[in-house]
Formats: structure tokens, sequence, C-alpha cells
């Protein structure tokens, strides 16, 4: 379609931002609909996220995702803020109206919706967390406020684990060890891994995964790049569910491309559609 002054512009911005799956995403959303829109990538660093900001605003987009390094910088950029990210304490999303932006996080919600594609319940359960940075972040408390029974946070800086914690009704914080490791496994319904360890490009990755012996949990990884983790293989050898980082990333785009357009989407009907385009896109 021939893009003029109506076409609706939408961004994500980043850095780095070269291997970022979102403008593939949201363009199959937009040619499956047949939408008069684009989605386009942009390096931003860490220090003009305001400037980024200011322009899309001039400009007249209608929004932006936000990733590495922007997503706490927007917290107090935007002119209004959605409970959920004030919460969060980071913005993923940004909706551009009249001139004003409003913050948005669609992580949590985006991870709640792929488990519950995989009939996995946050209500009542157990859930253990490995990290504590800003994914784990917004995941924890996103758990939290939808009723897990209990979450504990394993990191390897013990400190930022009591923090995240500390900060919600049913925490409890862990150093990251082979013992505790074991000892939150055992009891866990629900297991994420969100540290960048076994990432492509990342030289570390877990030392021991024996854990997994301990647990009949269904286990995720925040991680699609590789396909499968060795934390995720390991998981699979032993016979337990497994579920990588690709299900949480095509929800979160879906219910971000509903705030940029105030189009309501049949979540998992586009679901259906994006994960076998991204998963080939992903692996050729
Ligand atoms: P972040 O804020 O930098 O946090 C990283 C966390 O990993 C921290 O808790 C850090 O521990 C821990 N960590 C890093 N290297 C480690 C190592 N060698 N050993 C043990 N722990 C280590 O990163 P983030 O934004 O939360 O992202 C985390 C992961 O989630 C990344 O792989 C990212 O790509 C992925 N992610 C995926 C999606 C999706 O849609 N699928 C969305 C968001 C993020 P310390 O506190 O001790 O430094």
């Amino acid at each position: 379609m021939e893009a003029g002054i109506k076409t609706l512009k939408m961004a994500v911005i980043g850095d780095p931002i070269d291997h970022s799956m979102s403008p593939f995403m949201h363009s199959c959303i937009i040619e499956e609909h047949g939408i008069d829109a684009v989605y386009l990538p942009f390096k931003v660093t860490g220090d003009e996220t305001g400037i980024f900001n200011d322009a899309a605003k001039y400009l007249g987009f209608s929004g932006y995702n936000a990733t590495m390094p922007h997503k706490v910088n927007l917290v107090d950029l935007v002119d209004e803020i959605d409970e959920e990210a004030a919460v969060y304490g980071a913005v993923n999303t940004v909706r551009i109206r009249d001139g004003k932006a409003k913050g948005f996080n669609t992580d949590a919600r985006g991870l709640i919706a792929a488990l519950n594609r995989r009939d996995a319940d946050i209500k009542g359960s157990d859930i253990m967390i490995i990290g504590a940075g800003g994914a784990a972040g917004s995941i924890v408390r996103g758990f939290d406020r939808a009723g897990a029974a209990s979450i504990t946070v394993l990191n390897r800086t013990v400190s930022k684990a009591e923090t995240l914690a500390s900060s919600i009704g049913s925490g409890r914080s862990m150093l990251l060890n082979n013992e505790n490791l074991s000892e939150a496994a055992s009891s866990a319904d629900i297991i994420v891994n969100c540290t960048p360890m076994g990432m492509s490009g990342m030289a570390q990755d877990f030392e021991d995964l024996s854990f997994l012996d301990d647990t009949r949990a269904l286990v995720c990884d925040l991680i699609y790049n590789p396909w499968e983790t060795r934390f995720l293989s390991e998981a699979e050898k032993r016979g337990l569910k497994t579920m990588n980082g690709l299900d949480m990333l095509i929800f979160q785009g879906i219910l971000a491309f509903e705030i940029f357009t105030d189009i309501t989407l049949d979540k998992n009907a586009e679901f259906e559609m994006l994960y076998p385009l991204c998963r080939d896109k992903l692996n050729k």
C-alpha cells in the first residue's frame, strides 16, 4: 500500500536494534488486515530517548515500542503513564494522541497470555524466577497482580532479588546457586529464566542444570535466539513441558499493536498467524 499523509506511523527504538523481530511481526499484522500503516526500526541511544519521544510526537506517530536501554528512561519522559507501567517502573509501549505520549508495559501481560494459551494459570501457582533485572521486575509484579500463590526470585546479585521480592506480598529471595535452585524448583509449578544466560553471543550459561531433576514445573525461557537454549533442551530431556521467549514476544507485540491503533484483535488467532512466520524467520 502506498504511504500517504494519513498512514499510521509506528516504530521500535533500541540500541542495538538490528535483530529486533518487532518490525517483521507488526508488518505481518498490518498486511494481514490491510491497514494503512508502517512500522519502522530506529537505532536510538540511551541518551536520545527524549529526542526521539519529542520527534515522534511532532511527526504524528501513533506510538512506538521501546527496548533496551529506554524502558526505564521513558517512565519520566512520557506525559502520562498507565498504572501498570508505573508499578513496574518500566515502559515498553508508548501511545501518542493529540501530541501527548502515554506509557504502557505489555511484557507481563504478554507472558501471562502465552502461559494461558498453554493452559498454565498464574493464579494459585508457585513461581520460580531466575534473574532480577528489567524483565524479571515486570514479570514478578505482573504475576503477583495475577494472583500467584508464591514467587521465589533467585539472582546472582542477591540484593536485587531481595528488593524485587519485597516489593510484592508473596515474594521470597535467594542467592542464585545450585542448592537454592534445587530447593525452589522442587515446589515450583512454573520456572522462568529471566537472565540472558544461554543467549546467542553470550559466553555465560548455567553451569549446572541438575536442579531440573527435582521439578515437574513448566519451564520457560525468555530467550528465543537460540531457538532452544541448553536450559530448555535439558528440561525437555527430562520430559518437562517447555516454552521459549517467542510466545511472550508475540503476545506483547499484539497488545502493543492494539494500544497504537485502538483496533481490538482476536489475540489467539493473531498468535496462530504470527507464530509460524516468526519461527521461520528466526530459524532461517
Ligand atoms: P537486565 O535488566 O540486564 O537483567 C539481566 C538479569 O540477568 C539480571 O538479574 C542479572 O543479574 C542476570 N544475569 C546476567 N548475566 C548473568 C550471568 N552471567 N549469570 C547470572 N545472572 C546473570 O535484562 P532484561 O531486560 O531483564 O532481559 C533479560 C533477558 O530476557 C534477556 O535475554 C532478554 O533478551 C530477555 N527478554 C525477552 C523478552 C521476550 O519478549 N521474549 C522480553 C524482555 C526480555 P545481576 O543482577 O546479578 O546482574
